[in-house]
C-alpha cells in the first residue's frame, strides 16, 4: 500500500475512532467505579483532541483510587496489545478502524502524559489519581503512561523487533505494578 493510503487510513480511523475509543477508555474507570461501590458521576471538561468528560466518583482508599484511575489506560493497553500481536503486518492491512484504535491509544496517552508533566488539567485527571493512590510524583506517572506509548508506536512501524515488543510489554507490566506502591500506600493510612 502507498505511504499516503496508509496516512489517510490512520487519520481518518483516528477521527471517526474519537467517541468510542474514549468510551472504551472510560468503560475501564466505570468497572471498577462500580466494582467498589465508588458511585460515579460525569462531569464536562474540555480537553482539545477528544469529546471528553471527567467520570467523578466518590473519595476511595489510595489502592482503590489507583486501581480505577489506572483502569482506563489498562483497557488502552489491552487493546494495542491484542492488535500489535494479532496483526504484525496492521500497517500495510485496509483497516481504518484498527489503525485508528492504536493511534487514539498512542495519541491519548501523549496527551496525558503531557498533562502530567506539566500537572495540569481537571482535578479527575487520571494520572493525579495514580499518583495520588500510588505516593509518587506525578511526572513519573506520565513516563509510566509515556512509555508504552512510544513503543507502542515504533512496534506499529517495526513490528519483527522483538525488542521492541518486549520493552514495550514490559513498560505495559511496569505500569500495572506501581499497584504493590498503592497498596504500601493504602496499608500506611
Ligand atoms: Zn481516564
Amino acid at each position: 500500500m502507498p505511504r499516503w493510503g496508509r496516512l489517510q487510513h490512520e487519520y481518518r480511523g483516528t477521527l471517526d475512532c474519537r467517541g468510542r475509543c474514549a468510551l472504551l477508555h472510560e468503560s475501564g474507570h466505570l468497572v471498577f467505579d462500580a466494582a467498589f461501590g465508588a458511585h460515579p458521576g460525569v462531569r464536562k471538561v474540555s480537553a482539545g483532541f477528544i469529546p471528553f468528560f471527567a467520570i467523578t466518583h466518590e473519595p476511595v482508599t489510595p489502592l482503590k483510587e489507583f486501581t480505577i484511575s489506572s483502569a482506563g489506560f489498562w483497557v488502552q493497553h489491552a487493546g494495542s496489545e491484542y492488535l500489535l500481536s494479532r496483526r504484525p503486518n496492521l500497517r500495510d492491512e485496509h483497516a481504518p478502524v484498527a489503525k485508528g484504535l492504536l493511534a487514539f491509544n498512542v495519541l491519548t496517552s501523549v496527551m496525558y502524559a503531557g498533562a502530567a508533566f506539566v500537572q495540569h488539567g481537571p482535578l479527575e485527571r487520571d494520572t493525579r489519581g495514580i499518583a495520588i493512590g500510588a505516593d509518587i510524583p506525578e511526572p513519573w506517572v506520565g513516563v509510566s503512561i509515556l512509555a508504552p506509548a512510544v513503543l507502542d508506536g515504533a512496534r506499529y512501524y517495526r513490528p519483527r523487533s522483538r525488542a521492541l515488543r518486549w520493552a514495550s510489554r514490559a513498560a505495559k507490566i511496569g505500569g500495572v505494578m506501581l499497584i504493590v506502591k498503592a497498596a504500601e500506600n493504602n496499608g500506611q493510612r
